[in-house]
C-alpha cells in the first residue's frame, strides 16, 4: 500500500475489487486516498460502484480483492480498530422505526461500548445539534424524511468517529433542510472530522468538498482537488441580465454571444479571456449588466463531458 510520509491518511484503498455472486463486476481495482481532515466527494452515475465502495470501507460488503486502511488500520487485520474510526450514514433509511429517537442514538452508543453516562451525554449533544432533542420521546417512525436522515447522522456521530461517511445524505430532502445539513457538516469538518460524501447533487459537492473523485463503471476516472477539477473547465457560459433591451447580440472579442431574449445575453467565455475583458468591452458599448449567473453548474458540465467522452468512444466503436 502506498502511503505518503508526513500526511495522515484517513482512508486509503489499493486495487479494490468487487465481483458480486451473480458475476457483476462492481469495482475493477480502485485506488484512492483521503487525507485526514478532508471533505471528499465520491461522485458518479447510478450503478457506478459508489455504494459498493462505501460498503466495503465500512465492512458491510466483503471485497473480492485489494486492501483498505482506515487511519492506518487494515480492515483485514485490525477490523475493530478500523470500524471504531468510522461513522456511516447509509443511503437507505435503516432505523428501527419502533424505537424512540433517543434510544436509536443511545443504543448505538452502547454498541460502541460507551459508558452509560457518556452515552447519555453524547446522545443529548447530537440530538440537540441535529435539532431532534424535542422529539426524543417520539418513535422514529413519526419523524419526517428529513428528520430521519438527521437522526441517522446523530446515530453515526455518537461515538465521535474520525471519519464520517455519508451516502447520498440529502437525497429527497427539501432545500432548506439540505442547506442546514450542509452547515452542520461544514462545522463538524471544521472541528476536525474527515468527511466522505457521495451525492447526485453536484452543486452539493461543489459547495462542500475540497477533493473530488469521480467513479464510473467501477473505475476512478477523475481524482483531484475540487479547484483543479473546476479549472479544467476553461470554457464557461454566463447568462447576463441587461438593464436595457438589445436588438442584436454585441460582437465581443474572445467571447461568443447569443441574445436569448432582448434583455438576456448568453456569453461563452473562452480560455484566453477573463471577466474583466468582458466588462471592459460591455462598458465601452454602454451595456449595463444587472446580474450574472453561470448557465450550468460547472461540475455538472464536467461530469456531462466525461460521460459524453465515453459515449463518443462508444459511438466510434459502433461506427456512428
Ligand atoms: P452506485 O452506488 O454508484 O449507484 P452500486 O455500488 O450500488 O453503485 O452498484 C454497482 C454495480 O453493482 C451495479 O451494476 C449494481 O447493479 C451492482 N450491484 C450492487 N449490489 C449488488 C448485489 N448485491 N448483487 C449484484 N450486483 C450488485
Amino acid at each position: 500500500m502506498v502511503t505518503i510520509p508526513g500526511l495522515m491518511q484517513a482512508l486509503s484503498t489499493s486495487n479494490l475489487t468487487k465481483t458480486y455472486a451473480n458475476g457483476n463486476q462492481a469495482l475493477k481495482g480502485i485506488n484512492f486516498s483521503v487525507e485526514a481532515g478532508d471533505f471528499y466527494a465520491l461522485l458518479g452515475p447510478n450503478g457506478a460502484g459508489k455504494t459498493t465502495a462505501i460498503g466495503i470501507i465500512s465492512s458491510l460488503v466483503n471485497k473480492s480483492g485489494g486492501e483498505v486502511e482506515i487511519f492506518g488500520h487494515n480492515i483485514d487485520t485490525n477490523l475493530e480498530a478500523a470500524k471504531s474510526c468510522i461513522g456511516l450514514v447509509p443511503q437507505e433509511i435503516n432505523l428501527n422505526l419502533w424505537e424512540s429517537v433517543h434510544n436509536v442514538v443511545l443504543n448505538q452508543a452502547g454498541y460502541y461500548g460507551l459508558a452509560r453516562r457518556l452515552a447519555g451525554a453524547r446522545t443529548e449533544k447530537y440530538l440537540r445539534a441535529l435539532r431532534l432533542w424535542d422529539r426524543r420521546d417520539d418513535q422514529a417512525r413519526s419523524l419526517s424524511g428529513g428528520m430521519k436522515r438527521r437522526l441517522m447522522i446523530a446515530r453515526a456521530l455518537v461515538h465521535e468517529p474520525k471519519l464520517l461517511i455519508l451516502d447520498e445524505p440529502t437525497a429527497g430532502v427539501d432545500i432548506e433542510i439540505r442547506r442546514s445539513m450542509w452547515e452542520f457538516l461544514r462545522a463538524i469538518n471544521a472541528a476536525g472530522t474527515t468527511i466522505i460524501l457521495t451525492t447526485h447533487y453536484l452543486e452539493e459537492a461543489e459547495s462542500l468538498c475540497r477533493h473530488v473523485a469521480i467513479i464510473d463503471e467501477g473505475k476512478i476516472i477523475e481524482d483531484a482537488p475540487m479547484s483543479t477539477v473546476l479549472r479544467k473547465l476553461q470554457r464557461e457560459v454566463f447568462v447576463l441580465s441587461l438593464a436595457e433591451p438589445l436588438t442584436e447580440a454585441p460582437e465581443l472579442n474572445g467571447f461568443e454571444t447569443v441574445l436569448r431574449d432582448d434583455c438576456e445575453l448568453e456569453v461563452d467565455k473562452g480560455p484566453a479571456v477573463n471577466l474583466n475583458d468582458l466588462f471592459a468591452q460591455l462598458n465601452k458599448r454602454n451595456i449595463e449588466v444587472v446580474s450574472l449567473r453561470n448557465k450550468a453548474n460547472r461540475l455538472e458540465e464536467l461530469f456531462m463531458r466525461l460521460v459524453e467522452k465515453k459515449q463518443d468512444g462508444f459511438k466510434e466503436m459502433v461506427g456512428q
